[in-house]
């Protein structure tokens, strides 16, 4: 049975490969039943890698969302100020999250395409009194990519916790909770992720890993006001899979396993490097159509696109008639609906599917009266990509 009819394009979820379907199709086990529990903690032990942490991860049942409400209830207080580094909507949402828990939030939001400029956000610290500052790695709705190099030595020379929402970056961008930027103690705190965007697991698991710093953040909290989301309830879980607090996904983490240890078997500087490549040969093919991405090249993402329409172009018409083709990509998010779209290159994709999906583009757009080469799109992707190749030698 060929599983994947169409093309998942979108900023999530993504493609799923064979081996993670069979993986998820496996037998359920009892959560308890030692053959799943060797599974949970080799998982937990893949998460650890990934990360590079010596801290801890929680892996558990819920999307990327429970994974962002985590990281900051168990790191901030009711009452206590954060500060929200927002390149578009998904940064937003960690206002709307403090808000709820009675955390005060300040904002710095870029305009969307752009980037906060870290000076900026050392300006605002320099006021004082923030316990955090959260930061999405790569923002789903402009193609925005965060600056770690620039960002975390200014967080923590604050003095702040760096949270970074990784669930659009994780597993194809570079996030190192090991590395040391500037100074020993300027590393990342909390790093979350869902399992359905670069990981390229269905979705269904939530993912979040603390460094020895944060876990001692959640220790000075004491009580908090949550239950699901209390790292603490997952701490013996997470040391020992055997244990019961809510019961783990388990077909999902059978494709979770599977999807972290290709992941692995691939590595992660190859993969982060394959991203950059397609990413910037996607743009570079989609740009012959007049197709431009709203994120300058410095500042773009490698999962994900958001390019602008030439003029005259019907989103919806476009999109519908796109999907009919077997290419799903989705639409541009508050002001940029309806004159945008966005493509999600990441995760398991692969460089065939996207010369397929830039041809099928091409098509499409010739179809609706828009003309275009195609063969020339085509032939731009798979020079970009081999151009970059030969400068990686
Ligand atoms: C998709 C996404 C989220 C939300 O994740 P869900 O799994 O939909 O809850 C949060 N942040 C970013 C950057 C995302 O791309």
């Amino acid at each position: 049975m060929k599983r994947n009819k169409e093309m998942l394009l979108v900023p999530g979820p993504t493609p799923v490969t064979g081996e993670i379907y069979d993986a998820l199709a496996q037998e359920t086990w009892g959560h308890t039943d030692p053959r799943f529990v060797k599974i949970f903690k080799e998982s937990i032990a893949l998460t650890k890698q990934l990360f590079n942490t010596d801290g801890e991860v929680f892996v558990l049942a819920g999307s990327g969302t429970v994974a962002m409400e985590m990281a900051l209830v168990n790191t901030v207080a009711p009452g206590e100020k954060i500060l929200v580094v927002s390149h578009g909507f998904f940064g937003d949402r960690f206002i709307d999250i403090a808000e709820a828990f009675g955390i005060q939030a300040e904002t710095i939001q870029a305009e969307w395409g752009q980037h906060v400029d870290p000076e900026q956000v050392r300006a605002k610290l320099a006021e004082g009194g923030f316990k955090a500052v959260t930061v999405s790695h790569a923002d789903t709705s402009t193609g925005v990519a965060a600056s770690l190099e620039q960002l975390v030595p200014v967080v923590k020379e604050a003095g702040a916790l760096f949270i970074l929402d990784g669930v659009c970056a994780t597993a194809a961008m570079d996030e190192d909770m090991g590395k040391e930027y500037g100074a020993s103690n300027h590393r990342i705190d909390v790093i979350l992720t869902g399992s359905q965007k670069a990981i390229g697991v269905p979705p269904g698991i939530a993912i979040v890993a603390f460094s020895p710093e944060a876990l001692a953040a959640r220790e000075k909290l004491g009580r908090i006001n949550a239950y699901y989301s209390d790292i603490k309830k997952w701490q013996p879980v997470m040391e020992n899979p055997a244990k019961y607090f809510a019961t783990p996904p388990v077909n999902l983490i059978y494709a979770y396993h599977r999807g972290l240890q290709l992941v692995m078997e691939e590595g992660l500087e190859t993969r982060w490097n394959r991203h950059t490549i397609s990413a910037k040969a996607i743009r570079a093919a989609l740009a012959t159509y007049g197709m431009e991405a709203l994120a300058d090249e410095a500042i773009a993402a490698s999962t994900l696109s958001c390019f602008i329409y030439p003029e005259g172009i019907d989103d919806g018409k476009f999109r519908a008639a796109l999907a009919d083709k077997g290419v799903v990509v989705a639409g541009a998010l508050a002001s940029l609906a309806g004159k945008a779209f966005r493509v999600g290159h990441m995760g398991n994709a692969t460089n065939d599917m996207f010369a397929r999906a830039i041809e099928l583009i091409g098509v499409t757009l010739n179809e609706i009266g828009y003309t275009v080469d195609t063969q020339a799109a085509v032939r731009k992707f798979q020079e970009t990509c081999e151009n970059r190749i030969v400068l990686e030698y």
